[in-house]
């Protein structure tokens, strides 16, 4: 029996590696890469010399099958993505639930995840919240969109700068102009921004904008939330 390691990764700011992570990943026999090239930077800069091998969604499920022919021959892997932690909309997933049912051992080194460090500094009710990761681009999306405006606890979206404006459009048709949002971008980074409010101004001031760069997440307020 071996040991499949899920490593969290700092989601910009490489200080944000823990000792424990760098302990763990120069303890294993390999490391699964969602990107070699950008695991590379990471690695160098912690001076950890293993050999790595691409784990990403276009070769999960063939890979899934590589590294439980590792852990059955007794090596100790670790998973690794490019920014957070492993599995949470990241390749992961597959793998932990393969280690568990062959009865490897499965541990989650903690560390950064930008939906639990925006929903922490958006200043919105976190006793409860719900984490919807991507909304589907096309099929479904608005029906999402709804229930968001329906949901009683704050909800987590990750979302790509370009469709920013469009779901904050289509979040204001239903939730109006009271509801309140945080917009955490680029967080941990050198332009890190925390922007929250009501929709009824924040969606204006964020449709001045030129452009809108970096990654983002959106914390969307529970219905009937108020201060
Ligand atoms: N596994 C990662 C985690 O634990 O958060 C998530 C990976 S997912 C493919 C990438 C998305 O996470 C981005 O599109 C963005 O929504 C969010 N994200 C990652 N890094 C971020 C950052 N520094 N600031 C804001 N959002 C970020």
């Amino acid at each position: 029996m071996a040991t499949l390691y899920l490593v969290a990764t700092p989601i910009g700011n490489l200080d944000d590696f823990s000792t424990r992570a760098v302990k763990t990943l120069q303890s294993v026999d390999q490391i699964a890469c969602e990107d070699t090239r950008t695991s590379g930077v990471l690695l160098q800069h912690y001076q950890i010399k293993k050999p790595t091998f691409s784990f990403h969604q276009h070769n999960e499920h063939q890979k899934v099958v590589h590294i439980m022919n590792l852990l059955n021959g007794g090596l100790n892997i670790a998973i690794i993505s490019d920014a957070g932690m492993p599995g949470i909309s990241d390749p992961g997933f597959l793998a932990v639930r393969a280690a568990h049912q062959n009865g490897h051992t499965v541990t989650a080194i903690p560390g950064p995840d930008a939906a639990t460090t925006a929903v922490a500094a958006s200043g919105l009710p976190c006793d409860r919240y719900v984490y919807e990761g991507f909304l589907p681009p096309k099929k479904g999306r608005q029906t999402r969109i709804e229930a968001i405006s329906e949901s009683e606890v704050t909800t987590v979206v990750y979302e790509s700068p370009h469709k920013l404006i469009r779901f904050l459009e289509k979040l204001h048709e239903f939730a109006g102009d009271e509801r309140w949002v945080c917009v955490a971008r680029e967080l941990t980074k050198k332009f890190e921004e925390v922007d929250r409010g009501q929709l009824g101004s924040l969606l204006p001031r964020w449709k001045e904008k030129p452009s809108i760069k970096g990654e983002l997440v959106v914390v969307v307020s529970g219905k009937g939330y108020s201060e």
